[in-house]
């Protein structure tokens, strides 16, 4: 490989929201969708990347959502912990399907079905090329699983923060209902906070913020895109410490 082939990181956090599971589905995981995004993680492993990835739950449950129906906002949360804990297996099962090693490790006891959240030990496995899943969030009710990415990057030392979404990049304005919204290349943590861009939520990036995470936003429905983006091309935008 030469120099200019290498992956321009070695450890990498990617968050994959429920929603990105569930393809064009209203509900669940779609397993076309979530055995592609397994093959494009097990080649970026392949090439000696150092991958752990952390899920969220909204395609199955949200304790935001459930509360509205009337739900204990705690409880509520819970079960949006337990489907992140769902979707981190169907990953392991997918990524084992193609060959990687995965080991799902959870924020909350539920050692029958996957490991604890024990951070040298997922730095033990990273070392050793498996890929590791983070489920369960922070393992509290009140975050998301934005806020449970950024403190996993920061532990495990990852270069960057990927997250992969339904959209290529940050935009000024809603790109599906106006035609003239403008991407973002590049942004500032602090531009993302004051001028409200649904990026991630406020703890999510003030985290980052605080521990100089950089933080890309791509479209994991763009075939190849995380590809490209860990061989450094300026794939959707970045978000980092301002250059000023
Ligand atoms: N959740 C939580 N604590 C955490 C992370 C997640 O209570 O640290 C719960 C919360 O109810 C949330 C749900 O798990 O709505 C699913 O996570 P999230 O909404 O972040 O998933 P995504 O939007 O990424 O699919």
């Amino acid at each position: 490989m030469s120099e200019s082939q290498r992956p321009s990181f070695k450890r990498i956090l990617l968050k994959l929201s429920g929603e990105a599971l569930m393809g064009e589905q209203d509900y669940g995981i779609d397993p076309d969708v979530i055995s592609r995004v397994a093959r494009e993680v097990a080649d970026l492993s392949r090439l000696g990347v150092e991958v752990a990835i952390v899920i969220g739950g909204g395609n199955i449950f949200r304790g935001a959502g459930l509360a509205q129906a009337g739900m204990d906002r705690v409880t509520a949360d819970h079960m949006g912990m337990l489907a992140t804990v769902m979707n981190g297996l169907a990953m392991q099962d997918a990524l084992e399907n193609v060959g990687k090693f995965c080991r799902v490790m959870s924020a909350i006891k539920i050692n029958q079905v996957c490991e604890d959240y024990i951070r040298r030990r997922a730095l033990r496995h990273l070392e050793k090329g498996r890929i590791v899943v983070f489920a369960a969030g922070t393992g509290n009710p009140f975050f998301t699983t934005d806020t449970a990415a950024s403190l996993r990057a920061i532990e495990i030392n990852a270069d960057i923060m990927i997250k992969a979404t339904k959209v290529d990049g940050v935009y000024d304005r809603d790109p599906k209902r106006y035609a003239d919204a403008q991407r973002f290349e590049r942004l500032s943590y602090d531009e993302v906070l004051t001028r409200r861009l649904e990026v991630m939520d406020a703890t999510a990036i003030v985290m980052c913020r605080d521990n100089n995470l950089p933080l890309r936003i791509c479209n994991i429905f763009k075939e190849g895109d995380l590809m490209r983006l860990i061989m450094g091309e300026p794939i959707g935008t970045l978000v980092e410490r301002s250059q000023t």
